[in-house]
């Protein structure tokens, strides 16, 4: 089991700029995210955006934000549990929490800070018969290692960034790549497409537009797929792995099972330290809620700094905490 002083729910934002707050305070952070990458919004959604709002950059790819986050917290060196979904809370008795993933993985911590911004973002997924019994068996939504592929033989399907990143980076270490998209265009960026396109043209891939996943077929692993074409033509393409990349949608899921107070899909807190109804809980960034709350990054960056000072209090229950600038203390590294 993993045990750390605070287990931060969401590797986004405010979930990575809470540890360093935290380590200002010489608390250790354990972060967990549902995504196989840390940056939240800013990496799945809109990495290559600016933006105009962070105080002292008047502008600032998303991605860089994150990455000069990622930096900015390796002093308090904190470790990660990626590609997991918390799934479950319980109360030691002496007052820590556990926090478990879908995966099973279980982290022990003082404090839990939920910084979880729109909820874990799940795959969609297609309307395929008996779909589910191929997943974790040759069905996958997500590419968390790209070596579990190398030498395999791989069937993407979607048309958006990440159907024509992957094929394009999949194709230099699998045996074979066959990109599945319903449309004659893709969504994805243009450059990409690009890419695509004249891998197919070069034979290294095989592309197949205008054409539906049909079905899956194989004994309990992945054999093959059915496609059809706009001809109502079916295929059987072999293959070991399918991986429907067709978006990803936000859901709060089992957190609101937890006995938070809960206004909409959002998590009530009190703004002077941003705590819930739960003693030891607290939650900043685009999940929480009070009057007044604007979804902003900067906004979730204050409330990390607030409830660093509260949590001290959780995680040193015998020590009187002094507020020192950085100016003066510096970045003291663990
Ligand atoms: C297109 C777009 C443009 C934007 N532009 C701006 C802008 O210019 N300026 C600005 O300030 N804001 C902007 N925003 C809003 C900004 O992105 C959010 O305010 C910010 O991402 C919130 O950060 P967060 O860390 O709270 O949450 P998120 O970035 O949503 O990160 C939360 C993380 O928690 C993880 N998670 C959730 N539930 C679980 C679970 N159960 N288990 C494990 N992990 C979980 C998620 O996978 C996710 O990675 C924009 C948003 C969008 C969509």
């Amino acid at each position: 089991m993993i045990q750390t002083d605070i287990c931060i729910i969401g590797a986004g934002p405010v979930g990575l700029f809470a540890v360093f707050e935290a380590g200002l305070l010489k608390m250790r952070c354990h972060l967990i995210d549902a995504l196989p990458q840390i940056g939240g919004q800013l990496s799945e959604i809109y990495p290559k955006k600016p933006i105009y709002d962070i105080p002292g950059f008047p502008e600032v790819n998303a991605q860089t934000l994150v990455d000069n986050l990622r930096e900015q917290i390796e002093p308090f060196k904190p470790t990660f549990t990626l590609g997991e979904r918390v799934d479950g809370l319980t109360r030691t008795e002496d007052g820590s929490f556990i926090v478990t993933t879908v995966d099973g993985t279980q982290v022990k911590s003082k404090v839990v800070v939920i910084a979880a911004g729109l909820g874990s973002f799940e795959p969609r997924k297609p309307e395929l018969q008996n779909l589910e019994r191929f997943e974790g068996r040759g069905v996958t939504y997500m590419v968390k290692d790209p070596e579990t592929f190398r030498q395999r033989r791989l069937v993407i399907a979607g048309g958006g960034d990440s159907a024509l990143d992957w094929t394009i980076y999949l194709s230099s270490i699998a045996e074979r790549v066959t990109l599945i998209h319903r449309n004659e265009s893709f969504r994805g960026a243009p450059d990409s497409a690009e890419k695509v396109l004249k891998l197919a043209a070069e034979g290294k891939i095989d592309l197949l537009l205008s054409a539906n996943l049909q079905s899956v077929n194989g004994n309990g692993v992945v054999k093959s797929v059915s496609v059809v074409d706009k001809q109502k033509v079916v295929k059987e393409i072999e293959t070991d792995f399918l991986i429907p990349l067709f978006g990803l949608s936000p859901k709060l899921g089992p957190i609101a099972d937890w006995g938070l107070n809960l206004d909409k899909s959002a998590i009530e807190v009190n703004t002077v330290d941003y705590s819930t109804n739960v003693e030891g809980i607290f939650a900043i960034g685009d999940i929480n809620t009070y009057p007044g709350k604007l979804k902003l990054i900067l906004c979730g960056f204050h409330e990390a700094a607030l409830m660093a000072q509260r949590a001290f209090e959780f995680v040193y229950p015998s020590q009187k905490l002094s507020f020192k600038y950085t100016t003066v203390n510096g970045v003291n590294a663990f």
